[in-house]
């Protein structure tokens, strides 16, 4: 049996795991990467609209700061998140920009003068400043106030991605590829590292670190239809969760993005709706106007989605053989445009639809998308009850999405969080009192645990088809764990979850040696159904509408009994079913008290102390602008967070119209 022993050990090779690994072994600790895939294939490779970062270049995103992102981010969230976190986000990723710039990443740039546009369905002529030219462009995206988001043309995780793993290939940063992480080393107090599959020889091995961070993306492959890669099985929430102790937060916050080529669930990014596509019904009506008048078609992504779902539902689908979709419109954007900045998007059109987006309307409907719940952390992305455990990217819950993420937020998240975590976790390996000592016979304990675990998947005696567990699983979390959420059918969803779950103890795989795919597609359908179960007990507990998950039974956000985080944990071994609990979320600390979003529904509860809050912040903010004090001054007399940066992140971030001093 081989042990590795390592200061950090990254689960996970996309652009969280990549860029935490970068700050952990420039900060001079011995650091490990682990992927099931060589890095540059990690799903974020497939990010295509841009990342979020208030730098305030182009001229529809004059007057854009860490406050106006702070806030689109919060509203977005439906309150769900940490503002905190949000406000550590909000700071760092411009530098985290800027950064990727210097690495290499070719953002699409501004030139200065007149450029035509569309907004609102409507060419329009801007003029960009002089003082801008060669700056890193923004385009409009994800419901923000400004254009803030930055974009390498639409291939823009992919461009981020070969930057940085270049930058690990540069920094010496191994990474063990075509490995799964199948269980942490711990001993209910202290995470050890990690049980390790050699997905080509069926070898099990063990990683011992000081700190294990997990980066192992989302659990999109839960639901039948879906953006995400096929990688996306959420790998590395099971991680946490089978440990017994590490919780995972607001696992019931799914989002489902409206644009989904119909029906392979193949993503054209928010760009297309972004730079001024529409959608349209069977009529051709463009009917986001009519029931989204402040934002349209750029409302948040769980308001579209919810939208276009209603029309349907209201006999205005296009029917096809396939089922009912709605349109999107980009013809109005030009052949030059849709094959410059919406180039991938032309592509994946014509190769999986035969479709010619420059005169034709692309088949779409909301598909899951993101997923906002994960590994339950502290700022440090350090888990709450398992020491030496992080995580970081999307299978976290940092918490800075809340119930809804913005477009543009994820990819930010991965970087700045790899940039922020990443400096945490020196931090903690570089105390003494975190030296770890542990006995090889634990290391062997564990890697025997998780081969008679395997074996028993293999011995014969089971009579349960994993393809068929999994595609029922798939098509309960599609019809009854989606966009629109009712109590009596999470019941039942639960319920046959849980027994789909203990069928999974049963199945039958034979014993090859070496890539034994049947085999692991066993396992990993097991510890799905374990996430699908956390998903579905979370919705059917929450008795309230927020962000993505919506109710029609409880159709109204509820911040008298709901402003909180689900917390899911899975117990016992034998548990079939994950213990809840909640974590609340402290009004009288929110730097913006709960509110209305900007759009869709205006109705919701209040917290009882929000009006008092609301007063504290209004009085504060007054007073504060009458002695002249500047932004920053008032912020942190609000809500306190520069502390909380490493010393590196620290410091104010300069824009053409904000220059240093
Ligand atoms: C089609 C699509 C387009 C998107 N476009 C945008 C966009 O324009 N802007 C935006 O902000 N966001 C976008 N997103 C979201 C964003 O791309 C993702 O949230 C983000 O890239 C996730 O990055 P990550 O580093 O957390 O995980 P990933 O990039 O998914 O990487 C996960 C890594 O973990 C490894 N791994 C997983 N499990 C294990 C295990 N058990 N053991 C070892 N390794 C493991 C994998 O091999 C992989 O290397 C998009 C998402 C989709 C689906």
């Amino acid at each position: 049996m081989k042990i590795i022993y390592t200061d950090v050990l990254v689960v996970g090779a996309g652009l969280a795991g990549l860029r935490m690994a970068v700050a952990a072994k420039r900060r001079g600790q011995d650091t490990i990467i682990l992927s099931l895939v060589p890095p540059k294939r990690s799903h974020s490779k497939a990010a295509q609209g841009g990342m979020q970062a208030s730098l305030g270049n182009v001229i529809k995103g004059l007057g854009d700061n860490e406050d106006v992102h702070f806030a689109d981010t919060v509203k977005g969230s439906d309150w769900g998140c940490d503002q905190d976190v949000a406000r550590l986000f909000v700071n760092t990723s411009p530098k985290a920009v800027r950064e990727l710039a210097a690495w290499g990443v070719p953002w699409s740039r501004i030139t200065p003068g007149d450029r035509q546009v569309i907004i609102n369905g409507e060419r329009v002529t801007i003029t960009e400043r002089k003082e801008a030219a060669g700056l890193i462009g923004q385009r409009d995206f994800g419901g923000t106030k400004k254009w803030r988001t930055c974009f390498v043309s639409d291939g823009t995780g992919h461009a981020m991605l070969n930057a940085v793993s270049d930058r690990v290939i540069a920094e010496h940063i191994p990474v063990v590829e075509r490995v799964e992480a199948i269980a942490l080393i711990h001993d209910g107090k202290r995470c050890y590292g990690a049980v390790v599959r050699d997905l080509i020889t069926g070898e099990l091995m063990a990683y011992v670190s000081k700190a294990t961070a997990i980066a192992a993306g989302g659990a999109g492959r839960l639901f039948r239809v879906t953006t995400n890669a096929v990688i996306c099985e959420g790998t590395g929430h099971s991680l946490a969760l089978e440990t017994g102790v590490a919780t995972l937060g607001n696992m019931e916050a799914v989002q489902f993005h409206p644009t989904g080529i119909f029906p392979a669930g193949i993503l054209v990014t928010e760009g297309c709706r972004g730079d001024g596509g529409l959608l349209r019904d069977v009529d051709g009506h463009r009917f986001m106007p009519d029931v989204e008048p402040e934002k349209k078609e750029l409302a948040s992504r769980d308001v579209v989605s919810r939208r276009m779902e209603e029309r349907i539902a209201q006999g205005k689908g296009v029917k096809s053989r396939f089922g009912e979709h709605i349109w999107l419109d980009i013809t109005l954007l030009g052949e030059h445009h849709i094959k410059h900045n919406l180039r991938e998007v032309y592509e994946i059109c014509h190769y999986f639809l035969g479709v010619d987006p420059v005169k034709e309307w692309i088949p779409v409907r909301p598909a899951q998308h993101y997923t906002m719940g994960g590994i339950r952390t502290n700022y440090t992305g350090e888990s709450r009850q398992l020491k030496g455990l992080f995580a970081a990217g999307e299978c976290a819950c940092w918490d800075m999405h809340g119930f809804n993420r913005l477009g543009g937020n994820s990819v930010a998240e991965t970087v700045v969080a790899g940039m922020l975590v990443g400096e945490y976790i020196a931090d903690f390996c570089e105390k003494p009192e975190n030296v770890i000592d542990i006995p090889t016979s634990i290391v062997y304990d564990f890697i025997k645990r998780e081969q008679a675990k395997l074996d028993r998947f293999c011995d014969g005696h089971g009579s349960e088809d994993p393809a068929k567990l999994r595609a029922r699983m798939q098509d309960i979390m599609t019809s009854k764990i989606g966009i629109f959420r009712r109590g009596a059918d999470m019941e039942s969803a639960v319920s046959e979850l849980e027994d789909l779950y203990k069928r999974s103890f049963n199945v039958s795989c034979k014993p090859h040696l070496g890539a034994n795919t049947e085999l692991t597609y066993a396992y990993r359908t097991q510890k799905m159904l374990r996430l699908a179960l956390t998903i579905a007990c979370g919705a059917s507990a929450r008795t309230e509408s927020r962000g993505a998950h919506f109710r029609e039974d409880y159709p109204v956000r509820d911040d008298s009994k709901w402003l909180k985080r689900t917390l899911a944990a899975w117990k016992d071994e034998n548990d079939t079913l994950p213990t809840l609990s909640y974590e609340d979320l402290d009004v009288n600390k929110m730097e913006l008290p709960p509110g209305w979003r900007g759009y869709g529904a205006k109705n919701y509860i209040d917290h009882p102390d929000t009006a008092k809050r609301q007063a504290e912040v209004d009085e504060i903010r007054a007073k504060m602008e009458a002695e002249g004090a500047d932004r920053f001054a008032i912020q942190n007399a609000l809500m306190p967070y520069a502390h909380l940066l490493p010393k590196r992140l620290q410091g104010k971030n300069e824009r053409i119209d904000e220059p240093l001093a």
